[in-house]
């Protein structure tokens, strides 16, 4: 198996991650997995695409490793695209996964069905033994739910309703692989890699 380093801390995004790469032949561990210290990695970028570059880069230049860093967030129309790249601080440092999606409960009371589209983005970085340094983007759309549904997945994933009306909480893991954001630009990833190889 070829080794991967992924530059995120989120055992959620490591999991669908190792789902897309294994079969690749490619097994992605943690920074802590390695025993490498990534220190604190600012994430000064306007872009999830900047963010992951910004990501990747320091992983690799850290640990020699094949890095290969995703930063996500989720892009609400009524909110002009917040909270964006802002979506992990959205409420806070120490906030979690629930005071994140209450607060934009909150933000959008009022707001009618019509109006609360919105889409994940997934923009992955990774950079190969020799340097390259591969860039996809994945999204997925969807609308904000009035109340959180489902126990699976992470983050926003209770209030964010897919086409056929359930959240993405509800969703089996294949079932998201299939559709998420994520999914979208980690397919990109592996065809990518496999043009490579
Ligand atoms: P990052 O770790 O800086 O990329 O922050 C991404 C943030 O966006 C996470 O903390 C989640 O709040 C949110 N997010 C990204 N992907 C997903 C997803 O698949 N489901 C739910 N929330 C997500």
């Amino acid at each position: 198996m070829r080794k991967f380093l992924i530059a995120s801390n989120n055992p959620h995004k490591v999991q669908e991650i190792n789902r897309i790469l294994n079969p690749l032949g490619i097994n992605a561990f943690t920074a802590a997995d390695l025993g490498v210290d990534l220190g604190d990695v600012e994430e000064t970028g306007t872009t999830f695409a900047e963010n992951a570059e910004i990501k990747a880069t320091a992983a690799f230049e850290k640990s020699g490793i094949p890095s290969v860093a995703d930063d996500s967030g989720l892009m609400v129309d009524a909110l002009n695209g917040r909270p964006g790249v802002y979506s992990a601080r959205y409420a806070g440092e120490n906030a979690t996964d629930k005071d994140r999606y209450t607060k934009l409960l909150n933000e959008l009371k009022g707001v009618p069905d019509e109006n609360r589209t919105a889409r994940f983005v997934s923009s992955i970085c990774c950079i190969l033994e020799d340097g390259t340094k591969i860039k996809v983007e994945g999204t997925s759309e969807g609308k904000i739910a009035f109340e959180p549904k489902g126990e699976d997945g992470f983050g926003y994933d209770p209030v964010f309703i897919t086409s056929d009306g359930r959240t993405f909480a509800q969703l089996s893991s294949d079932e998201k692989d299939a559709i998420s954001h994520r999914g979208a630009s980690l397919k990109k990833l592996e065809k990518a890699l496999r043009g490579i190889k």
